[in-house]
């Protein structure tokens, strides 16, 4: 099947009751049984909601994989992943993650006695070398945020199998109408569905999707022992954004190639971080991994300072001045004060990401609108 009819069918099933064609919103917590354990495969909602499962078997075919579960937030999903690991495991992940990401490894696991080494997952050679044999888990983050750097899912996969680790990918950036982590050799695929997945900036969810039965068990059994369910509503919610995922995707690209080199020919404007750019550092890697470049993307001003960069963040009127991504609106983000501001200035800068460094989530509005509210900011 291809890809937009599949996500338009993706776990839907009309209502067996009435017929309904779209999955209904079950808002219980509970489920009566016929007498003591005979049920109808539902006995309390933070193990099994109807509506939850549909997503979760949505999330599934959409990444082309066997399991889906759906978590409370893409942190929860990243908390269940971690949780699958003992004090003394290490974890290889980058040096250019999201914020939360690096918050929730540094300060909540850390202390739990799992270490971390961050490296810069671009380079195979930098890879290998911080693996070791308490090495469990590699965690990829491709395209990265807010640097756009790109990871070899499948070298770095074939790494994972020799050293005998998970992969687990975050997909967020791309999502699976760009890019499909399982099918090439990832053992997990992440997801902050609150980003493309749900597409409308009205919901905060996370997903996992996996192939492997184990897998799948050890996770369901995390997410129900710690709970970060997300509710029945938040689910039909990202349930009915997967439905035009594929259509949102597109114009993203689209917006996406033509703000990335009109901000690229702008007198002003310094570096652009973009990876469907022929000389960005991971193009060929990019090429073969992704359809696509999607529409996020950061740039620098010639006029490094970061007073300029502020005045410029002040002034757009279309691009909303928030964090998060993803949305059908475009949004503009200081990612130092804002996303990443959870990172220590030492480790941003040493890793790249500047104080003046401004990252754009392009939206699916008219490109040449979006170029004139650039155009109109940046002066
Ligand atoms: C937003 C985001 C997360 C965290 O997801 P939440 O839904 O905000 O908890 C993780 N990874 C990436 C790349 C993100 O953009």
């Amino acid at each position: 099947m291809k890809i937009a009819t599949k996500f338009i069918h993706a776990g839907m099933e009309p209502d067996p009751s009435t017929g309904a064609i779209m999955t209904p919103v079950y808002m219980t917590s509970t489920y009566v049984q016929e007498a003591p354990g005979v049920n109808k495969g539902f006995e309390y909602a933070r193990s099994q909601n109807p509506t939850r499962k549909a997503l979760e078997e949505a999330l599934a075919i959409i990444e082309n994989g066997q399991y889906g579960l759906a978590f409370s937030s893409g942190v929860a999903a990243t908390d269940a992943v971690l949780k699958l690991l003992s004090p003394g495991d290490e974890v290889v992940t980058g040096n250019d993650l999201y914020g939360g990401t690096y918050r929730l490894f540094t300060k909540v696991f850390e202390r739990f006695g799992i270490k971390f080494s961050y490296v810069d997952m671009g380079s195979l050679e930098a890879v290998e070398a911080a693996i070791s044999p308490a090495t469990k888990l590699i965690w990829l983050e491709t395209p990265t945020n807010p640097l756009m750097n790109i990871g070899d899912i499948a070298a770095i996969a074939a790494i994972a199998k020799s050293s005998g680790s998970l992969l687990c990918v975050d997909n967020t950036f791309a999502s699976p109408y760009l890019q499909n982590p399982l099918d090439l050799g990832a053992d997990i695929v992440m997801h902050s569905s609150t980003k493309y997945l749900g597409g409308h900036s009205d919901v905060i969810q996370g997903a996992l999707v996996v192939n492997d039965k184990t897998l799948y068990d050890s996770l369901y059994f995390i997410q129900k022992s710690c709970g970060a369910v997300p509710g029945p509503m938040d689910c039909f919610l990202v349930l009915r954004g997967i439905k035009t995922l594929h259509l949102r995707m597109q114009r993203h690209c689209e917006n996406g190639e033509k703000i990335a080199h009109w901000l690229r020919k702008h007198p002003k404007v310094g570096k652009v971080y973009w990876c469907g750019f022929e000389d960005h550092p991971g193009y060929a890697v990019a090429k073969k991994q992704m359809r696509g470049f999607g529409g996020m993307m950061s740039f620098e001003l010639k006029d490094n300072s970061v007073e300029t960069a502020k005045q410029l963040l002040s002034s757009t009127r279309l691009f909303s001045l928030a964090e998060s991504l993803g949305g059908v609106e475009s949004l503009i983000n200081h990612p130092a004060s804002m996303t990443h501001a959870s990172i220590p200035r030492e480790e941003r800068i040493k890793n790249g990401l500047s104080d003046s460094l401004i990252r754009l989530s392009v939206g699916v509005e008219d490109a040449e609108d979006l170029i004139q509210d650039l155009a109109n900011a940046i002066g």
